[in-house]
């Protein structure tokens, strides 16, 4: 798994906005799409056609912006068409994207239903692909969206706020990748403060090795140390401050 884009809706100049890159199951996903994802994809030496599936979180711009340029590239490189799975709503919300150029035939769009509150676990069937063990579960976030589970090994909490009950649907993976976008001192909202994070952590105590802090506003990652060190100390979690292509499961 590599962390494409760490960064948010506000330029850093270091950070792109959110990508993953999972290998799971003999497939190739693409969680988010962010701008930049697509020149990060080509910076590791992964190629557009790689990818089996593009899984969203929600449907946010600063997830969703590269879409339009992923499905070009595919259709220049090999004609090969892009599936693109998320939650509801997902086909509305993104389907203008592609009327741009003339790219609507060269996509498939489709969603999956969620449960109702953080916690629920959904089993997703990624279409075309071999993936095995990919579950969501609802973020609390303003628009729906979910953070993805794949199986005990990683898992991508999506924009949220900090919830001990999400927390504890990621109990056991070897990695988690989670939304960090604001400074100490400040409030949560849609998205946690570290202060918020780890009062979440001490509260759920999920089991996890290594803990991921990402989606980085330009004020938050001037003061990244600082969030890592009060997450850190919340959890028994080796807490990391993500950077563009991190790889962190090999
Ligand atoms: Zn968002
Ligand atoms: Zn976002």
């Amino acid at each position: 798994m590599t962390i494409l884009g760490t960064g948010a809706a506000l330029a850093t100049g270091d950070r792109v906005q959110t990508g993953l890159l999972v290998d799971v199951s003999g497939s190739t996903l693409l969680v988010d799409c962010g701008s930049g994802v697509l020149h990060r994809l080509a910076g590791v030496g992964r190629d557009p056609t790689e990818i089996d599936a593009v899984l969203l979180s929600h449907t946010h711009l600063d997830h969703v912006s590269d879409l339009p340029g992923l499905v070009k590239a595919r259709w220049m490189i090999d004609q090969s068409p892009t599936q693109i799975i998320g939650p509801p709503g997902t086909p509305d919300d993104v389907g203008p994207l592609f009327e741009i150029d003339g790219q609507s035939d060269r996509v498939e769009v489709s969603s999956f239903e969620t449960g109702a509150k953080p916690g629920d676990r959904i089993e997703i069937d990624v279409p075309g692909t071999t993936c095995e063990s990919v579950s969501a579960t609802p973020t609390v976030h303003s628009r729906q969206g979910v953070g993805y589970r794949f199986g005990t090994r990683f898992g991508f909490a999506g924009d949220t706020e900090a919830s001990a009950t999400l927390l504890a649907f990621f109990d056991g993976v070897d990695v988690l990748v989670h939304d960090c976008a604001f400074p100490s001192g400040g409030e949560p909202d849609n998205h946690p403060t570290p202060e918020a994070l780890a009062e979440a952590l001490e509260s759920a105590d999920p089991d996890i090795d290594r803990l991921y802090l990402t989606h980085l506003y330009p004020d938050a990652a001037c003061r990244a140390d600082e969030a890592r060190e009060i997450v850190a100390e919340a959890t028994d979690a080796a807490v990391h401050v993500a950077d563009d292509t991190d790889d962190v499961v090999e």
